[in-house]
């Protein structure tokens, strides 16, 4: 038997319920504060990735689905959202008609990493993107759609944490203050981190091997390096959330996985996932338009794991079930061709309807209407049809009541109203 690919899995009916019900609920908050729809491609030229994420990343050093398409050309499977939304801003000039433009995006990552609960090599996130404001007061808001995207979800377990990550003029200042202190403690640090922390200081302090965490609970924060623009930009981040009620924790080391962001960093976390705690993160990536042979436009962004909110979100159990409403039980051959026009013409209506269309028993099809969660139980057997109606069994009450054959659909729709 071929099984499922390690780290790969499958949604299935029961689950797939609770994710329609997520991404209705950040589509409708997406929608309300204007953001459109945008669908991507899932294979990318390798390239893009390199540039946009930074070459020395866990990323792009170890987890890309990476291979040589049958030309040769270097592609991959893309481990993220945003680099793909701009390569497509830029690309299409979607800027061309309007200078502030907001994305929305639901699809399937791929990331080589190693498989346990909440982190899989084919993963799905939720994205949002900004492009064309500089201003903070929209980060405040990305956090806020964020938080209202998890409170209409009921997830009552989740924390914001927020950091800035200075710009380029402020954040040589802070790297050279933490290679200091790595030099201090170079004896402590894995073998990655020994390896990247001359090229790429930050990454250490996303480092998730234990005895890195330890050694850099000394590290410096970055934001006693920021620069006056990065200072306000932070102070007026904290000051909106305040004002807009939503609690907030500044965490000093959270720097995320990717080099392209600026300023703005954050972090949904949760108590309720183990070790894979992170349930949404973003941030500000000004630069990354520009790098990526853009026009110089400043943006910011989010994205949501689908899986880690679908796990937090059943742990605490939904029944999102859709029960049919008629289940329909014929006896005999006449009646299930009949039976198969009401319900056609019943889901024209809107009416969940389940048919049966196996030999079974009125006892055994009454019971499997039962285990499905039908409300109402048409009995068609082919007597009742000669004389021109059927039973309709209320499966809450027990009532039962005949009901004409002539206008039947017409007669349901007004019971079930
Ligand atoms: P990132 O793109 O790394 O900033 O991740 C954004 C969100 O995607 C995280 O907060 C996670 O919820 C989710 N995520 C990232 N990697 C994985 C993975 N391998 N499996 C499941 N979810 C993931």
């Amino acid at each position: 038997m071929i099984q499922l690919i390690r780290g790969f899995k499958d949604i299935l009916p029961g689950e797939t319920e609770l994710w329609q019900h997520i991404e209705k609920i950040a589509k409708e908050i997406f929608e309300t504060f204007g953001f459109q729809e945008i669908r991507l491609p899932v294979l990318e030229r390798s390239e893009l990735f390199a540039r946009s994420i930074g070459a020395d990343t866990d990323i792009v050093e170890k987890e890309m689905y990476t291979f040589p398409d049958r030309k040769g050309d270097l592609l991959t499977m893309r481990p993220e959202a945003t680099a793909s939304v701009v390569r497509a801003y830029i690309q299409h000039k979607l800027y061309a008609n309007d200078s502030v433009r907001k994305f929305y995006t639901i699809g399937p990552m791929f990331r080589r990493e190693r498989p346990q609960k909440g982190r899989y090599r084919q993963f799905y996130q939720i994205n949002a993107e900004v492009f064309g404001i500089a201003s903070p007061l929209i980060d405040a808001q990305l956090i806020f759609m964020l938080s209202t995207i998890f409170s209409k979800l009921g997830v009552a377990d989740i924390a914001t944490h927020i950091n800035s990550l200075g710009c380029p003029v402020c954040r040589p200042d802070f790297k050279k203050a933490l290679l200091t202190l790595l030099a201090s403690i170079s004896d402590k640090l894995c073998s990655d981190c020994l390896r990247r922390h001359k090229k790429n200081p930050l990454r250490v302090l996303d480092c998730k091997v234990p005895s890195c965490k330890d050694a850099i609970s000394e590290a410096p924060a970055i934001i006693d390096y920021l620069c006056p623009e990065c200072k306000d930009h932070f102070n007026t981040i904290k000051a909106t959330l305040d004002t807009l009620a939503i609690p907030y924790l500044v965490d000093k080391n959270l720097v995320r996985g990717l080099d392209y962001y600026t300023r703005t960093t954050f972090e949904m976390q949760t108590g309720s996932l183990g070790a894979q705690s992170a349930v949404a993160g973003g941030g500000r990536y000004d630069g990354l338009v520009k790098a990526l042979g853009g026009p110089d436009h400043p943006a910011t962004g989010f994205a949501i794991g689908l899986d880690r909110l679908a796990e937090i979100i059943s742990a605490e159990s939904n029944d999102l079930s859709r029960k049919p409403e008629i289940f329909i039980a014929p006896l005999g051959n006449q009646s299930k061709t009949k039976a198969l026009e009401w319900a056609c013409l019943l889901g024209l209506e809107g009416i969940r309807t389940e048919l049966n269309l196996t030999d079974r028993s009125l006892k055994s099809q009454m019971k499997r209407a039962n285990k499905l969660g039908a409300t109402h139980v048409i009995i068609a057997g082919d007597n009742e049809l000669e004389q021109g109606s059927v039973i309709m069994r209320n499966m809450l009450t027990k009532e039962q009541v005949p009901i004409p054959v002539q206008g039947l659909v017409a007669n349901i729709k007004q019971i079930l109203k």
